[in-house]
């Protein structure tokens, strides 16, 4: 997609939802852009004083490149990894948390918040107490962990999702790993068949649940709603928490109780870790299957994406993933308007847009999506859960 299309989705983002919005940075995978390219487009999320993450597989995101995105504005990355990319040389979860390590090790540093993706699957549900486990070990750089189930929509080619896979047993399969029960209703953030989310102190690789006492905790997320954290940084956190909560006389006991507390039950951990304590937080994400939208979860939805004719929910987007992407785009440029076709990669005049956009003409390995996953059933290439 040409860089004058992305800008002006990005002032459009910033038009619809102001500064302090997150920015997801994603594809296919950003890394595959020409790197002067990625770097304008976060510095520009950064310059309008929004929050640009980005999302990669990791692949060709080298320390070199997160320097560089850091420099420029880059809040957080997130680094989506899992079997169900089928990366050669790794045959389970556990093999690919020496690659989790690799990744950790090119971002330790930077200033970065770093998030780990993994969607959840058959083939990966069993491993989960096993990457939380991992995350639990590397809280010093890793902030948090979402887990996303596998969703029958999109480019996907697992389809249906075990029945065993729901919101409920990930967050029992997370507390597992966690090695403690973890609230995951407080914040709701969305809807709550859609998003749950749970955060965590880490000190000595021990996690303490942070939201264990509901009506403090829903007290302080009302008190600090619409103040800025810039999550760059532990210590402006911190201040921006402690300067919200001095603000309302209130919660000064109740909040001096609750460091009493943490403390208490953290005492050993603490001095284990020499009074370094991290945060680690949670996230599970329940797309829906594109045959099974519900409306009231789309209407609250909390992940747009940024199309050429504004935000929509990213489960709307991926059920109509293909006419989204392979719509050709009108582009005014300084010669006038043209077709920027995105199957073909050519500008064209309009009257020259409507011959260009003709899938039938294109290589196999350039269609994506229902188009390639029919192509390729038809050639008896994929499983049996392919439609
Ligand atoms: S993308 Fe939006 S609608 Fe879909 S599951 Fe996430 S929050 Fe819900």
């Amino acid at each position: 997609m040409p860089l004058r299309e992305i800008f002006r989705r990005i002032d459009m983002i910033y038009r619809h939802y102001g500064p302090r919005t997150d920015i997801q940075v994603s594809g296919g995978d950003p890394t595959l852009r020409k790197r002067h390219e990625l770097v304008a487009i976060v510095r520009r999320i950064a310059h309008l004083g929004m929050r640009p993450t980005l999302f990669t597989n990791g692949i060709k995101a080298t320390r070199d490149l997160l320097c560089e995105l850091a420099a420029n504005g880059l809040v957080d990355v997130a680094f989506h990894i899992d079997m169900t990319q089928q990366r050669r040389g790794y045959g389970s979860e556990r093999d690919l948390n020496a690659l989790r390590g690799e990744y950790i090790e090119r971002a330790r540093g930077l200033g970065l918040s770093v998030f780990f993706n993994t969607t959840v699957f058959a083939g990966n549900f069993a491993e989960i107490p096993l990457i939380v486990g991992f995350f639990r070990q590397h809280a010093d750089v890793v902030k948090l962990a979402s887990f996303q189930l596998q969703a029958e929509t999109g480019r996907g080619i697992l389809r249906r999702r075990a029945d065993r896979i729901t919101q409920e047993s990930v967050a029992a399969r997370i507390s597992a790993g966690a090695g403690i029960r973890l609230n995951f209703d407080i914040p709701r953030i969305g809807h709550p068949s859609c998003n749950r989310y749970a955060a965590c102190l880490e000190a000595n690789a021990t996690l303490y649940d942070l939201c264990d006492d509901p009506k403090y905790s829903r007290a302080v997320i009302g008190r600090m709603a619409g103040t800025p954290i810039d999550r760059a940084s532990t210590g402006r956190v911190v201040r921006a928490l402690v300067g919200a909560l001095a603000g309302d006389r209130r919660l000064w006991l109740p909040t001096l109780r609750f460091v009493l507390r943490k403390a208490w039950q953290m005492r050993f951990s603490l001095f284990a870790s020499r009074g370094r304590v991290n945060k680690l937080s949670f996230f599970i994400h329940n797309f829906q299957d594109a045959e099974r939208l519900r409306h009231d979860r789309c209407m609250s939805c909390i992940f747009m994406v940024a199309t050429s004719h504004g935000p929509v929910s990213m489960c709307v987007y991926n059920a109509k993933r293909d006419k989204e992407i392979l719509r050709p785009l009108a582009i005014d440029t300084a010669d006038g308007r043209r077709y920027w076709d995105p199957l073909s990669g050519a500008m064209a005049r309009p009257h020259e847009q409507a011959e260009n956009n003709d899938t039938a003409k294109l290589p196999l390995k350039r269609l994506k999506g229902r188009t390639r996953r029919r192509a390729l059933t038809a050639r008896g290439l994929t499983g049996s859960d392919a439609r």
